[in-house]
């Protein structure tokens, strides 16, 4: 496999742009190697600008959920764009997507629209604080919020991939009021519940992504959601990936529980820059013009951007794709889990929903101490034998693989075959 335009393009890219990027984790730091620049998208593939073509695993890092270039999706874009791309005044189409999230999602009567998850994050933290009068917030390590001040502290994902203990730039003060707690231990949460009587909200993914896939247990997400509703603490589900992803309502759906405050981006914009907070008519009645806690936007409910999210989630509802996620995910594990036994590589995989990861580490994973266990050499290794044998994967041990409903049997047969190819290449290390 050729990557000759890929490596032109990185040089020239890093004149003008800081490492030829415009997100961290697509310079591919933690595999090595070039990053790939991609020229076009279509259903369950992804073509760069070598000719090369891949099953995309990455979609966006997860908005594309029905694959690129839905055929629905692109007529509303279209038809939008003929109207007018962005006005500085409400539109129907805001008013419509609104009403599709707040259907969707049982504990949320209104939502703000932004223009990307950590927006949609900073603003669910400051309606907390507003709402409560306080300003602690208790975040689990390896959960990533986005990138806001207060949140990058132990966060997963880039910051995990780099390993960096935080980020520079970071006053000390915007980190003072946010306590870490571990993933699925309660006890870790109700420590600091009762030594703080001013903790304004606990913000969690519910299922998480961004340490790889874990799942919460039963007993600490129902008993985290009893634990703040006693103490009278805000819980801010994150579900920025899960949203629309995990089931139509949501991780929330699945656990069984319900956040005071919802987080969401990605799949509400089909690939658009969206973000979105909702909650309760009472909570986000303190948001202006209603109430006392500014929060704007001069792109926010962009048209566009609208009328992708509507198309997107329109075509969700009725293709309905969740138990084939759920089927089709079963399926790769197997591949994976049987390809590692066969070459004898230590092989952890967990999954929820569209949601998909293998850990190179033969320890249970139910929290980031454990996801660091990783051999993220291996990973590395598996990546790039996955990339030449035509699966492109997000580049990081510590991202999930995400599926779209374009896949169909003869992605997995490719699928399989190339796990296997890849599997044997680690095994041989
Ligand atoms: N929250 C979660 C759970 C995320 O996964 C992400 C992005 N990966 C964010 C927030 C930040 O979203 P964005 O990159 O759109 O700012």
């Amino acid at each position: 496999m050729e990557f000759k335009n890929s490596e032109i393009l990185y040089k020239k890219g890093c004149e003008n742009l800081v490492g030829a990027v415009n997100s961290p984790v697509r310079a591919f730091a933690s595999v090595g190697g070039n990053p790939l620049f991609i020229d076009k998208a279509k259903g369950a593939y992804i073509k760069d600008v070598d000719g090369n073509k891949y099953i995309d695993l990455v979609l966006s890092y997860g908005p594309m959920i029905l694959g690129h270039r839905n055929k629905k999706v692109e007529k509303a874009v279209t038809r939008a764009l003929k109207k007018g791309y962005s006005f500085g005044a409400s539109t129907n189409a805001e008013i419509k997507l609104a009403k599709i999230v707040c259907d969707a999602f049982p504990g949320m009567d209104k939502v703000r629209f932004v223009n990307s998850g950590t927006e949609a994050v900073l603003s669910a933290i400051r309606l907390a604080r507003a709402h409560t009068g306080f300003d602690k917030i208790v975040k689990f390590s390896g959960c990533y919020h986005g990138h806001m001040d207060a949140m990058l502290v132990a966060a997963g994902s880039g910051l995990a991939t780099l390993s960096l203990p935080g980020s520079k730039g970071v006053p000390s003060q915007a980190v003072e009021n946010t306590l870490i707690s571990e993933y699925n231990n309660l006890e870790s949460v109700k420590a600091h519940l009762d030594k703080y009587n001013d903790v304004a909200a606990v913000i969690l993914e519910p299922v998480t992504g961004n340490m790889g896939v874990v799942q919460p247990s039963d007993d600490f997400i129902k008993g985290l959601r009893k634990l703040t509703k006693e103490r009278g603490v805000l819980l801010i589900c994150d579900e920025v990936m899960t949203g629309f992803r995990s089931q139509f309502g949501g991780a929330q759906e699945l656990v069984g529980i319900q956040a005071d405050i919802t987080c969401l981006g990605k799949v509400i914009g089909g690939g658009f820059p969206v973000g979105a907070y909702g909650a309760s008519n009472k909570i986000m009645e303190n948001v202006a013009p209603l109430g006392g806690m500014y929060q704007a936007g001069t792109l926010s409910g962009n048209p566009i951007a609208m009328a992708a999210g509507i198309a997107t989630l329109t075509e969700l509802e009725k293709q309905n794709p969740y138990k084939k996620f759920d089927l089709v995910a079963e399926k790769i594990e197997e591949f994976l889990l049987s390809s590692a036994k066969k070459y004898g590589v230590d092989l952890t995989v967990n999954r929820f929903g569209s949601m998909i990861n293998p850990f190179f580490a033969s320890n249970e994973i139910k929290n980031f101490a454990d996801a660091q266990k990783s051999d993220t050499k291996k990973f590395a290794k598996f990546f790039w034998a996955m990339i030449e044998n035509g699966v492109f994967l997000p580049p990081s041990q510590f991202e999930a693989w995400f599926l779209s409903s374009s896949l169909t049997i003869r992605e997995l047969k490719k699928l399989e075959k190339a796990i296997d190819a890849s599997m044997q290449v680690v095994g041989s290390l």
